[in-house]
C-alpha cells in the first residue's frame, strides 16, 4: 500500500524527457514508482490529466538574518506563500546578506516546521560585519582570512555556496573576492554574485569582473537576476544580454544565471544602490513606488525619499522603468537561465506579506505569461528552468527530478489556467496564483485548493 498515487495525470518530467499520461506513486517521503496505471494508496488524487511535475525549485531568495534569533528563520508564513505557488526548494541568503551559522538556520527551520526545503548561501556581507567592516571598508589581508576560514566553515557545515552583493558592499576589493571564491572553488560549491554595476555604460566592467574572478580561481558562478544588472544597448548598439551571452560561452567557464519574469527591480530605499544619486540611472525618483511601510504603495517625491533615506525603518522600493521587458525575455531563453524570484518580503503589524509580488506568483508567470502566451519557451523548457536545472547546479540530489527513489515534492498544474495573480504594494501572498491544484512536497500533500 502506498502513501500517495496522483494518477491520470500528464507527467513531465525534464530531466529524463518523460511526457505522458500516467501515475506517480509515493512512500515514505519519496517517489516510489512512476507509471500508467492509478495505484492503491492512502491519498488518491485524480489529477484529470493535469501536469504532474517535480516541485519548483526557487534558487534566489532573500531570509537574511534578522537580529533576534527568533526571526532569524525563514517563517512559516513565506514557506507557504511559495507552497502556493508549486516551490518546494527555496535557497535563501542571496545577494551577500545570510544568516551567520548554517546550523542554527537549519535548526530554526526544523523547530517551526517550514514546509519546503530550504538551503543557505553564505553572505559575503554577513561575512564582512561579522570581521568589523562596513560597505565601503576594503578588508586587510587579516580581515579577508578571518572572512575565509568563517566561508570555510559554513560550507563544512552545509551551506550550499557563497552569495556576493557587490552593489551593495562597493568596498569588496578584487583580492576580497578572489579568496573567497577559491574557498568556494575547492569545495566545488557555487558562487552567486549580484554585480557590482547596473547600467549599460558599465556593462563590460560589470561582467569582465566576474569572468576574470571565474577563469582566475576555476569557481561555479551563478550571476543573479542577470537583466537586472545587464540590460540595455552597448556603445556600438549591441544588445547587453546577446553581447553577455557570447562572452560568458566564449569565457569556457562554469557560468550560469537566475532571473524572475518581471522586468520591475525592487531593492531597500537605504542601500548603496542611491547612494550615487540617480544621474547614472534611466529612472528618477519618482518611478520608485514603495512596497513596505507606512507608504506601501505610493509613489516617492523627492522629499519623501530623503526623508526615508535619512531615518526610520528600511522600506523597499520597486522601479517599474528600468529594465526592458525584452531584455527580460532575452535572459530566459538563454538555456542556463533558471528561475529566481528574488523573494524579500516583509511582514505587516497585522500579519500580511508586503513586497514585490514575485514572491507570490513567479513560477506561474514563468508558465503563464513567458510560456503560454509569449510562447518565449516549450512547456517543457520552463519546467527545466525550475527543477533539475537549478537542482543540478546548486548539487541538490533528490530534488528536481520525477525519479524512484527522488524526494517526492510534486505540483499538479492546468496549464492552460495557470498564472499569478499577485499585485504591487498590497498583500502580495492574498490570492495564490491560478491554475495550481495541488502542491505535495517530502510526500505529504501541503496544498490543495478546493478552487484554483
Ligand atoms: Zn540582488
Amino acid at each position: 500500500m502506498y502513501d500517495l498515487c496522483i494518477y491520470n495525470a500528464r507527467v513531465m518530467d525534464p530531466a529524463s524527457g518523460l511526457d505522458r499520461t500516467g501515475a506517480v506513486t509515493v512512500k515514505d517521503g519519496r517517489i516510489a514508482g512512476i507509471g500508467t496505471d492509478a495505484q492503491e494508496a492512502a491519498v488518491m488524487i485524480d489529477a484529470g490529466g493535469q501536469v504532474l511535475s517535480p516541485g519548483f525549485l526557487d534558487i534566489h531568495t532573500h531570509e537574511d538574518g534578522a537580529p533576534a534569533a527568533a526571526e532569524r528563520i525563514l517563517p512559516v508564513q513565506l514557506a507557504q506563500c511559495a507552497l502556493r505557488t508549486g516551490v518546494t526548494t527555496l535557497v535563501t541568503g542571496n545577494c551577500g546578506t545570510s544568516s551567520p551559522d548554517v546550523g542554527e538556520y537549519e535548526r530554526g527551520l526544523a523547530e517551526t516546521g517550514v514546509p519546503v526545503s530550504s538551503f543557505m548561501l553564505i553572505g559575503n556581507a554577513t561575512l564582512r560585519r561579522l570581521a568589523g567592516l562596513g560597505s565601503y571598508d576594503t578588508a586587510s589581508a587579516a580581515q579577508i582570512a578571518e572572512m575565509c576560514a568563517r566561508c570555510e566553515r559554513e560550507l563544512r557545515r552545509g551551506a550550499v555556496g557563497i552569495s556576493f552583493g557587490l552593489q551593495y558592499d562597493p568596498g569588496t576589493s578584487y583580492e576580497e573576492e578572489k579568496a573567497l571564491w577559491e574557498t568556494a572553488a575547492r569545495h566545488g560549491r557555487i558562487v552567486a554574485v549580484h554585480m557590482r554595476w547596473d547600467y549599460p555604460e558599465k556593462a563590460r566592467e560589470t561582467l569582465g569582473e566576474m569572468l576574470s574572478l571565474a577563469r582566475e580561481t576555476g569557481a561555479r558562478l551563478e550571476i543573479s537576476h542577470i537583466a537586472a544588472n545587464l540590460y540595455g544597448s552597448l556603445e556600438n548598439g549591441e544588445n547587453v544580454i546577446a553581447w553577455a551571452d557570447r562572452e560568458i560561452r566564449a569565457s569556457g567557464c562554469d557560468i550560469s544565471c537566475d532571473m524572475y519574469p518581471y522586468n520591475v527591480w525592487a531593492t531597500g530605499l537605504k542601500s548603496a544602490v542611491f547612494d550615487q544619486g540617480f544621474g547614472n540611472f534611466n529612472f528618477g525618483v519618482k518611478d520608485l513606488e514603495i512596497l513596505t511601510g507606512k507608504y506601501a504603495g505610493q509613489y516617492c517625491t523627492e522629499e519623501l525619499f530623503e526623508r526615508l533615506r535619512k531615518g526610520g525603518e528600511e522600506v523597499q522600493v520597486a522601479c517599474h522603468n528600468a529594465m526592458p521587458p525584452e531584455d527580460v525575455e532575452a535572459a530566459f531563453r538563454l538555456p542556463y537561465c533558471m528561475l529566481g524570484s528574488d523573494s524579500h518580503m516583509v511582514r505587516t503589524p497585522d500579519g500580511h506579506l508586503h513586497g514585490h509580488p514575485r514572491g507570490a506568483g513567479s513560477p506561474a508567470r514563468l508558465l503563464g505569461h513567458f510560456v503560454r502566451e509569449r510562447k518565449l519557451l516549450s512547456l517543457m523548457e520552463g519546467l527545466r528552468k525550475m527543477t533539475v536545472l537549478p537542482a543540478e547546479r546548486f548539487g541538490l540530489a533528490g530534488k528536481g527530478r520525477l525519479a524512484e527513489g527522488a524526494d517526492a515534492d510534486l505540483v499538479v498544474f492546468d496549464p492552460d489556467r495557470i498564472g499569478e495573480r499577485s499585485r504591487f504594494g498590497v498583500d502580495v501572498c492574498g490570492i495564490p496564483p491560478a491554475g495550481i491544484s495541488a502542491v505535495v512536497a517530502g510526500g505529504q500533500v501541503k496544498y490543495r485548493p478546493l478552487i484554483f
